[in-house]
C-alpha cells in the first residue's frame, strides 16, 4: 500500500477561506477580530512562527500585534503585560508563544490570560470545559488534528486511535476529542512499555512526541491513518516527524507530511480560536 498525503497545506487554507465570511461580518459590525502575540526572548523557530501566524491574519483581515520581551524579563513583567492585553477591548486572543526562557514558568503564567481571549485553549476553564464535553477555546493542534480527520473522512465513532504523547498541549486535548467522538482511545507515553503492541491495533495514530522514528511502518495496522504532531530539527537542519515516513507510508491508507502536514493546521485553528472569541466577545455584548 502506498499512503495518500494529508495535505495541510491545501486543509488549513481551505479552513482559513471558510472564516473569511465570519471575519467580514464581524469587521462590518465594528468589531476587528485582534490577535495580540507575546514573544519572550529570542528563540529562532518561536520567530518564525509567531510570523506564520501575524501573516495569516493580516491576509484574512484580522488586526495582529507582537509584544516583545526580553529574555531576561521578569515573571511579574510577563504577567503585566498579560493583564494589560486582558483589559485591551479590541484584543479577542492572546498568544503567548512558548517555549519560554528556563527561568519563567509557562504554566503560572499561562494561568493569567483570561480564558475568554486564550485562544491557545491551554486555560484551566478551557481544558476543563474540553474534559466536561463542552469545548470552548480548545488547543489548536489537536483540533487541527481533527479537522484534518473530518477532512479526510475517516470514520471517527467506534474506530481505535492510539495517541502518543500525553502532553496538555498535544495529546491530553487530542485524546479528549477522539473519546468524545466515540473512539476507543489508547494513550501510550514514555513509561509505554511496548508501544507497537497499540500502534498495531489503531485504525487513527496520533504521534506527538519529538523524537524522530517514534512510530514505524513496522509498528502500524496495514491501512491505518498517521497523524505525525513532531517537530524536529535534524544536523543537518532538515525537519523531521516522528514518524519514519518512508516505512510508514508503505503502510498506512493515509499519512501527514511534515513539513507540510499538521504544523499548517495549527496556525489556522490559532486564527479559527481568535475569530470565535471576538464572536463571543460581541454576543457578550448584546
Ligand atoms: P512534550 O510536552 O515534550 O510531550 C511529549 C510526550 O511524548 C510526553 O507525554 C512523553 O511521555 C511522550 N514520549 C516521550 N518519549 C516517548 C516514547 N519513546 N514513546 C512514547 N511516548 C513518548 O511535547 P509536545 O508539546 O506534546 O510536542 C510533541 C512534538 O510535537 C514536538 O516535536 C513538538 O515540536 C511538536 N509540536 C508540533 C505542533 C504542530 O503544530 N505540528 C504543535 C505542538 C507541538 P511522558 O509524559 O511519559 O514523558
Amino acid at each position: 500500500m502506498t499512503a495518500l498525503l494529508i495535505d495541510g497545506a491545501l486543509i488549513a487554507r481551505k479552513l482559513l477561506e471558510e472564516l473569511r465570511p465570519r471575519v467580514a461580518a464581524l469587521t462590518a459590525g465594528g468589531t476587528k477580530p485582534g490577535l495580540a502575540a507575546i514573544l519572550v526572548g529570542d528563540n529562532a523557530a518561536s520567530e518564525v512562527y509567531v510570523r506564520n501566524k501575524i501573516r495569516a491574519c493580516s491576509d484574512l483581515g484580522l488586526k495582529s500585534d507582537v509584544h516583545r520581551l526580553a529574555a531576561n524579563c521578569s515573571e511579574d513583567e510577563l504577567i503585566a503585560l498579560i493583564e494589560k492585553l486582558n483589559r485591551t477591548p479590541d484584543i479577542h486572543g492572546i498568544l503567548l508563544q512558548l517555549p519560554l526562557p528556563t527561568h519563567l514558568d509557562a504554566e503560572r503564567t499561562t494561568r493569567h490570560i483570561n480564558a475568554a481571549k486564550d485562544v491557545d485553549g491551554f486555560s484551566w476553564e478551557n481544558l476543563g470545559a474540553l474534559v466536561a464535553g463542552h469545548p470552548q477555546l480548545a488547543p489548536c493542534t489537536a483540533l487541527g488534528v481533527m479537522a484534518m480527520i473530518d477532512h479526510e473522512g475517516l470514520k471517527v465513532e467506534g474506530a481505535d486511535a492510539v495517541v502518543v504523547g500525553r502532553s496538555v498541549a498535544v495529546g491530553k486535548p487530542t485524546a479528549l476529542m477522539l473519546i468524545a467522538r466515540g473512539a476507543t482511545v489508547t494513550v501510550c507515553t514514555s513509561k509505554t512499555r511496548d508501544l507497537a503492541r497499540h500502534t498495531r491495533n489503531a485504525d487513527i495514530v496520533v504521534v506527538a512526541v519529538g523524537k524522530p522514528g517514534t512510530v514505524n511502518g513496522g509498528m502500524l495496522k496495514p491501512g491505518a491513518a498517521v497523524f505525525d504532531v513532531g517537530i524536529n530539527r535534524l544536523a543537518d537542519g532538515k525537519i523531521t516527524g516522528d514518524v519514519d515516513f518512508a516505512s510508514a507510508s508503505a503502510v498506512a491508507s493515509r499519512i501527514t507530511p511534515v513539513p507540510g502536514g499538521v504544523g499548517r493546521m495549527t496556525v489556522a485553528t490559532l486564527i479559527a480560536n481568535t475569530v470565535s472569541a471576538a464572536e463571543n466577545f460581541v454576543k457578550a455584548k448584546v
